[in-house]
């Protein structure tokens, strides 16, 4: 049985103060989630990696990156260990604003992904479609390339605690939804293609949709059999909009 997991991305968002603030007054919440089999986390700004897990040490904290080598002459990026050193242990890879602006492949995906579970890490790997694939009936040749590639040598036990995010492009921040059946579809057909490639440990993979999700519609996205969660972007800023996602979820 998969837990349901709600996650939100600060993106680049929040001063050191208002994203302790949120952990603050986030205890509370993730007790009263867990206590109904759901799990939450956070990926903030680096800078903020630490005064969240001072403040809730209980919440899931994810890196919104990391680079694949442990040190070097890498200005600007922050490597795993250092992410392991502040007790961080989860990881974004290949969010689409990330492929978008900094030129991330599905090469330096796995990459990452490779790393971060040599260390022990939990990636959530993000894949989904442009506006213009999608219209041009593309999303499953373009998913296939992103899991396919991604998850290159990666052993069954690794993909076990993987978490994918289907966040088709179009749809993050922008108002638009896919629907629940695409969520479905498209969620579905990432588990096939895991399942093609290691088998039934693909059952254990949490998949999770993203786009535009929001308190009023995060119940219909997690009643689809292969949506276990959601990666949320804006709705997850503020923790009384965080906190009526999981209320919805669990009156589910
Ligand atoms: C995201 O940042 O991954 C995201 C899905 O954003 P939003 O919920 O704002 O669309």
């Amino acid at each position: 049985m998969r837990r349901k997991l709600l996650f939100g991305n600060w993106k680049m968002n929040k001063t050191r103060e208002e994203a302790k603030a949120f952990a603050v007054e986030s205890v509370a919440l993730n007790k009263y989630a867990l206590a109904h089999n759901i799990d939450i986390g956070v990926a903030p700004a680096f800078l903020s990696l630490c005064g969240v897990k001072k403040m809730n040490p209980d919440l899931t904290v994810a890196a919104q990156n990391c680079h694949f080598e442990d040190h070097g002459a890498f200005t600007g990026e922050i490597s795993i260990p250092m992410l392991l050193d502040l007790g961080v242990t989860w990881c974004l890879v290949g969010h689409s604003e990330r492929r978008t602006y900094f030129a991330e492949t599905n090469e330096t995906c796995n990459k990452k992904l490779l790393a971060l579970f040599a260390n022990n890490m939990t990636p959530i790997y993000c894949v989904g479609e442009t506006l213009a694939e999608f219209e041009a009936n593309k999303t499953k040749d373009v998913i296939k390339e992103q899991v396919l590639v991604g998850l290159k040598g990666l052993t069954k036990e690794n993909v076990s605690k993987l978490v994918i995010a289907y966040e088709p492009v179009w749809s993050i921040g922008t108002g638009k939804n896919a629907s629940t059946e695409i969520a479905q579809d498209i969620c579905h057909f990432i588990r096939e293609l895991v399942h093609e490639q290691f088998g039934e440990v693909s059952e254990e993979v949490r998949i999770l949709y993203g786009g535009s999700v929001k308190p009023e519609n995060v119940k219909a996205y997690l009643s689809q059999k292969d949506v276990d969660g959601a990666l949320v972007g804006g709705a997850s800023l503020k923790v009384d909009s965080f906190k009526q996602l999981i209320e919805n979820v669990v009156s589910e």
